[in-house]
């Protein structure tokens, strides 16, 4: 679909853009203008003159049809992480009394771990329930204080239904906060139209903004107005510049900014929404769905050693497939080797993300044809592939 916007290595199939996006082209340039014009040329002037203050609520308002948010209700900055503890933290504020924050195991640790550094904080008898995804409907109820949930299962791709979901908690009188950062720029996502509480999720995954790219977060507007920040930072201050002693959130969105923005990876960021213009989410599930069937279709067909570990059912799937296989590391090292890029996920998950704006059916075919040659004959299986480095 936009497959001449990016940066993309001769002799690589890239299917890993669901960890880390490639180079849009703009990017590059976009950072090399911002290093030399604003912060070279500018100084300390960029702050006003190239409007490096108002960026994350500017590109917040750029991000948001992507997500299926209003205008004023996302902002960027800092890391995921930190992203969850905020929206967690402001989620257990609305709810005093009760106890449980929900999730489930299929939740990425950090999330989990995010929530577990709260609780020891908090103290107040506040517990993490952790269930399987399958459960977690059923353990929604009026204990729950905030449903605690990533859409898109890292590891097998499992899409949860955020609608019912959320409507659930809501019955429950529930807040429901989402971690979108194997949904944002994979599928259609509607926050707006689900009610969802918060929302939280990365750029540098299918958005392509970059590694380090600044994090997201989504407050439902009726309800900007009083979220409590927990990291009560000075940019997010009602008026920073007035050095106040004492902390007064900004009124909406913008309370939820922490401290100085990453300048640098929100002009990445920027050149990496251009390429978004214009495009159609429905369009990409469309043609992801489609590119993900064909892979599951072939590898199955071709590569037996290889068992299906994502839901069969494309509408239980985000926009990666995953197989298990016992020596999957080896084989993941023999396939990057062999220019086909996807990723490992322990104990046994060999992980393969699928993003229409730059992968199209004749990559898939190819990136097919190697997994068969290195699963026929068996190239995994040498030493140099076994060595794990630190990141998977
Ligand atoms: C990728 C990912 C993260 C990463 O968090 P960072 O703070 O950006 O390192 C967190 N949560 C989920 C669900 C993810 O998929």
């Amino acid at each position: 679909m936009r497959k001449n916007h990016f940066h993309l290595p001769e002799g690589v199939i890239y299917l890993d853009g669901n960890s880390l996006g490639p180079l849009p082209k703009k990017a590059a340039e976009r950072v090399t203008q911002t290093v030399g014009n604003e912060w070279g040329d500018l100084l300390i002037k960029g702050w006003n003159e190239a409007g490096w203050f108002h960026q994350p609520a500017v590109l917040g308002n750029r991000l948001a049809p992507l997500i299926g948010a209003p205008q004023d209700s996302v902002v960027l900055g800092d890391t995921l992480s930190i992203k969850v503890y905020q929206a967690l933290a402001a989620g257990l504020k609305m709810r005093p009394g009760r106890k449980v924050i929900l999730s489930d195991t299929g939740n990425f640790p950090t999330d989990l771990y995010m929530a577990e550094g709260l609780i020891n904080l908090i103290g107040n008898d506040i517990e993490l329930k952790v269930v399987s995804p399958e459960q977690v409907e059923d353990h929604v109820d009026d204990s729950v204080a905030v449903m605690m949930l990533t859409q898109v299962d890292y590891r097998t791709g499992r899409l949860h239904d955020m609608a019912s979901l959320t409507r659930k908690a809501h019955d429950a009188g529930a807040v429901a906060l989402w971690d979108l950062a194997h949904s944002a720029g994979a599928l259609p996502v509607d926050l707006e139209g689900c009610k969802v509480e918060f929302a939280v999720g990365c750029t540098y995954k299918y958005l392509n903004a970059g590694p380090g790219s600044p994090a997201f977060i989504y407050v439902r507007p009726d309800l900007a107005d009083d979220a409590e920040p927990a990291l009560s930072g000075w940019m997010g201050h009602a008026s920073p510049f007035a050095f106040d002693i004492g902390y007064q959130p900004s009124p909406g969105i913008e309370r939820m900014r922490v401290g100085t923005p990453p300048v640098l990876q929100m002009a990445a960021l920027d050149a990496a929404l251009d390429v978004w213009e214009g495009v159609s989410m429905h369009e990409v599930r469309a043609r992801s769905i489609e590119l993900s069937e064909l892979f599951i279709r072939e590898v199955e067909n071709r590569c037996p050693q290889l068992k299906l570990v994502s839901p069969r059912e494309y509408e239980n799937r985000g926009s990666q497939v995953s197989f298990a296989f016992k020596e999957g590391y080896a084989a993941m090292q023999a396939l990057i080797a062999a220019g086909v890029i996807g990723d490992f996920r322990a104990p046994d998950v060999m992980r393969f993300g699928f993003t229409p704006l730059y992968i199209d059916a004749d990559d898939v075919m190819k990136a097919v044809a190697v997994v068969e040659d290195i699963m026929r004959n068996k190239s995994w299986d040498r030493q140099e592939f076994k060595q794990r480095a630190a990141v998977t």
